[in-house]
């Protein structure tokens, strides 16, 4: 087994879970399927370093997949959790935490008039497309290829993320009924998205977007794509959804939509809005919402749904999450894009860094990468011996060459500083590889 020399205890304990778990792991991603070797089983995080079971330290440029953005165990989230654990862990009652989360994210995002708390971004997608299906009275829904929107059968078509990683062209357990309503259409296309409506009159319940593409590396909308499609949706009574899982609250006090004001009629939310414990949500239009029930007769529900620990946490990472700190966190991602690009050019590796604000992936080729054809263009070969590099020497990446990088606020100097001196050996490991 290439690298399990590396992480003798994370390996015994990957054996123990093979034998528990389908793979090891419980999200796919994690196992390392991509980059081969040992998956790391982490034991504790502190500002922007893991610490591994074998007692290895890592700069974290995964961030548990972008919720942890002021970094591992912020001291006022730790005390927001630890109040709030002392008061009970689940009521299933109504709690006045999630009127606190939903006030702030209404606060925050003008086009959510009201919102829904529901446990996983996956939760979140599922049931913004049921209520666009209910509200509309439609049945097919637009996606794009190279989107990933959560485990949600009806949109586990071309989907990014870790279904690029593997190249699963669908999934075996969706059947065609379930994805038979969903067409997949290239990002960016807005010839594609026009012919949809055209070829289905009246059928199209809405489309979803990732409003900025994180799950097939960064690829954000090229101009005009999503107001394109909004002034799409709407000439042909379709609503406009636009996923913020990833992006939400990540890549500026209020999202992507803060960014290019495109205004959806649906959104959703999930990681940084939960503070790193599960909660998510979906929210637009009032008159949109008013179809859930119990105010109207769209079923969705939720026995763990706005869990007072989780919007306790995620209360205060939101109220924490003021201008400065995401110019701090711009700041750490430019600057590691900078340190990142150098190192690659030196060594004469074609890449290509994309960003959309903070988040930001590399891709091993040298053209722009604008839908998903083009960022399966990319060498990931190359990848995988940078990350290998960049692991042995403690950078913890993310282990797929088609998955965003994040950072916090609590990259520092030191953190960039150990990331600046491991950066030649991997760009280095890059250029010599071959495939
Ligand atoms: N939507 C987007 C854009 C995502 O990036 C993800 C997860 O990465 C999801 C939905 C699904 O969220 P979860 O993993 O919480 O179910």
């Amino acid at each position: 087994m290439p690298y399990s020399y590396e992480a003798p205890v994370s390996q015994t304990l990957f054996d123990r879970a093979a034998l528990v778990t389908p793979g090891g792991v419980n999200s796919p991603v994690r196992a390392f399927g991509a980059v081969g070797g040992t998956p790391r089983f982490m034991v504790s995080g502190d500002g922007a370093w893991l610490t591994d079971a074998d007692g290895r330290e890592y700069v974290d440029l995964v961030c548990s997949w972008g919720p942890m953005i002021l970094g591992h165990q912020h001291p006022e989230v730790l005390a927001a959790v630890r109040e709030a654990v002392g008061r009970g862990f689940s009521f299933g009652t109504p709690g006045e935490g999630e009127v606190a989360l939903a006030e702030e994210i209404t606060a925050r995002i003008g086009p959510v008039e009201q919102v829904r708390l529901v446990s996983s971004g996956t939760e979140a997608t599922m049931s913004a497309i049921r209520l666009a299906r209910g509200f509309t009275g439609r049945a097919k829904v637009v996606k794009f290829a190279g989107c990933y929107h959560g485990h949600v059968d009806a949109l586990l078509a071309a989907a990014g993320s870790g279904l690029a990683t593997f190249a699963l062209p669908d999934t075996p357990g969706v059947t065609g009924a379930q994805a038979g309503d969903t067409i997949v259409l290239p990002y960016n296309d807005l010839d594609a998205v026009r012919a949809a409506f055209a070829a289905h009159p009246g059928e199209i319940a809405c489309v979803i977007t990732e409003a900025s593409p994180g799950n097939m590396g960064i690829v954000p909308p090229g101009e005009g794509f999503n107001a394109g499609l909004r002034e799409l949706c709407h000439q042909h009574g379709a609503l406009y959804v636009s996923d913020e899982v990833m992006t939400g609250f990540r890549t500026s006090r209020t999202g992507w939509y803060g960014i290019d004001g495109v205004r959806p009629d649906l959104m959703t939310f999930g990681k940084v809005m939960g503070g790193g414990f599960p909660a998510a949500a979906f929210g637009g239009r009032a008159d949109v919402m008013a179809h859930l029930a119990p105010a109207g007769p769209v079923y969705q529900a939720g026995t763990l749904s706005g869990n007072p620990v989780a919007t306790a946490a995620g209360v205060a990472q939101l109220r924490l999450l003021d201008e400065a700190a995401y110019t701090k966190v711009d700041a750490v991602s430019a600057e590691l894009r900078g340190l990142v690009t150098a190192a690659l050019s030196k060594e004469g590796v074609a890449h290509r860094l994309q960003h959309a604000s903070n988040m930001f992936s590399v891709f091993f080729t040298d053209r722009e990468v604008r839908d998903y054809a083009d960022a399966q263009t990319q060498e990931t070969f190359r990848y995988t011996a940078f990350f290998h590099s960049m692991l042995s020497q403690g950078v913890y990446l993310p282990p797929s060459a088609f998955e965003s990088w994040f950072v916090s606020t609590a990259h520092d100097e030191r953190a960039l500083e150990h990331i600046a001196a491991a950066l030649p050996a991997a760009a280095r490991a890059a250029a010599e590889v071959t495939a």
